[in-house]
């Protein structure tokens, strides 16, 4: 039976890797999730199969909780609240590093000697430190992505020296920990200092996630990504399973990937990022940092309709607020009126737009938006000086020139597009609020720059109909 179950672990891991090949690209991006399905069916039936547990009751009893659980939360959940429902999700997995290494470690029948009860121990510490801070963690970024608690960053005086202090606390308490459990003195030894870590990681997480600004919350949703990887790596370590350290592996060090890769894009040093104190407010409305005067040109809907048939290059920039307003198929409608009418039509996608990676491209392929004409912001932030019409739906902080005009800016440095280039752009927002990284935005009141102020899909409708 071992034999056949490892097989099985190696076919998943298979499945897995391609599970992530596939998601590299929106258009394999369905195929790789088939494989990763298929790869998490084969993995549970092997585990399960593999006579893990004499009580099978209370396993199918877990199972299905947390299947029905998880059925009934992706049926309710909104594409807007996706990046919370992800956070919430590595928060779990936090969770369960840390409850299996306390399981692990108070079971009476796991019992090493000598140096491999030094390595599990250690094991054990591990796990349960990454899983807290990654529990805690990403409780905060859910909290933040979901509004409920303010994206202002929490700049502790001292700050730096606290998380050292935490990190060089945390090594001597398993250094105590370590000693403790292989003493053997007392009733539960070595429970102490564990309990006492995990309040101290769980202290960190809060600490760290708090600290990181608005602008900032792209790299703590990747990094906490990795981080939960590598706690479901710690957990396979204490349970001994081979296809947990594998596929945890694999979580973490893509999300570490992605992390670099998000940092690259938003000119950010990843220890800068972590150190915190970058971006400024959460709230869409409270923050006017760098308040900008000036005038602002409102356009109807009629105009903008106008504007783009008489145009030859029109470049559609989504941001989050075409998420909100679900105006994805809307702006697909608008896309094939005017590629009739024989007018070249390209989308810009901005690697932070939206609220979690490659969000403005999974709402364009579920719109059905021919991938060839989306293209990332690297590939086409140059050819603006030749755009008639420049769409901004939605979006905010990612065409904001302040990133690159000043140097005081929270959102200084961050690459954006530069739509103000083109001859003509046209905002669609609801009102003169800012983004995300509570920036104002000078774009708004440039003389090439008209406001169209609604809700997108309503604006978009008016738009499409006179089209
Ligand atoms: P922003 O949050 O900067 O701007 C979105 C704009 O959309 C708002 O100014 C809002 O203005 C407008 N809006 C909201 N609802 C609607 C609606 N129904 N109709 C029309 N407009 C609407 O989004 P961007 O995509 O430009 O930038 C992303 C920001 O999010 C960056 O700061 C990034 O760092 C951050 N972020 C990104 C993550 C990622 O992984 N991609 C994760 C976490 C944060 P108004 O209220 O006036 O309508």
């Amino acid at each position: 039976m071992s034999g056949l179950v490892t097989v099985a672990y190696i076919g998943a891991t298979i499945l897995f890797i391609l599970a992530l090949g596939g998601l590299s690209h929106p258009e394999t991006a369905r195929r790789g999730n088939i494989y990763g399905i298929a790869g998490m069916t084969l993995a549970l039936l092997a585990t399960v199969g593999g006579a893990v547990t004499d009580n099978y009751v209370l396993l199918i009893f877990g199972l299905a909780i947390g299947g029905i659980l998880g059925i009934v939360l992706a049926q309710r959940v909104q594409m807007t609240q996706m990046p919370e429902l992800v956070a919430i999700l590595h928060s779990l997995v936090g969770l369960a590093a840390v409850l299996v290494g306390f399981a692990n470690f108070m079971d009476p029948e796991v019992h090493f000697d000598g140096v491999e009860e030094t390595i599990h121990n250690v094991e054990v510490y591990l796990g349960i430190l990454i899983g807290a801070v990654t529990f805690s963690g990403s409780v905060i970024a859910f909290g933040k992505l979901s509004g409920k608690i303010s994206g202002t960053p929490l700049t502790l005086p001292g700050r730096h020296w606290l998380n050292l202090g935490l990190f060089l606390l945390t090594i001597v308490v398993g250094w105590q920990f370590v000693n403790e459990s292989a003493a053997g003195i007392g009733s539960n030894p070595g429970l102490t200092p564990l309990l006492i870590m995990t309040a101290l990681a769980l202290l960190f997480g809060i600490h760290m996630v708090m600290a990181i600004g608005g602008a900032d919350m792209p790299v703590v949703v990747s990094m906490l990504n990795s981080y939960s990887g590598w706690a479901a790596s710690a957990t396979g370590f204490m349970l001994s399973n081979n296809l947990l350290i594998v596929t945890g592996a694999l979580v973490g060090s893509s999300g570490a990937i992605l992390s670099y890769i998000m940092c690259r894009a938003m000119n950010r040093k990843f220890l800068a990022v972590i150190a915190g104190g970058f971006g400024t407010s959460g709230s869409s409305t409270s923050s006017n940092q760098g308040a900008v005067e000036g005038e602002v040109i409102s356009i109807e809907s009629a105009e903008v309709a106008n504007l783009l048939s008489k145009s030859k290059e029109v470049m559609i920039i989504p941001g989050y607020g075409m998420a909100v307003a679900q105006a994805q198929h809307t702006v697909c409608e608008i896309t094939k009126v005017l590629r009739k009418k024989g007018i070249n039509v390209r989308f810009g996608i901005h690697p932070v737009a939206g609220r979690m990676p490659g969000h403005m491209n999974v709402l364009l392929a579920e719109a059905r938006v021919p991938y060839d004409i989306v293209f990332e912001m690297d590939e086409i932030n140059q050819d603006f000086p030749s755009i008639d019409v420049s769409i901004i739906i939605g979006a905010n902080d990612i065409v904001n020139p302040s990133a690159q005009e000043e140097p005081e800016s929270p959102i200084a440095g961050m690459p954006v597009l530069e739509v103000w280039k083109g001859k003509t752009t046209v905002v669609l927002k609801r009102s003169m609020a800012t983004g995300y990284a509570g920036v104002q935005n000078p774009l708004f009141f440039k003389e090439n720059t008209c406001m169209l102020f609604g809700d997108a899909q309503d604006t978009l409708d008016a738009v499409l109909k006179k089209l």
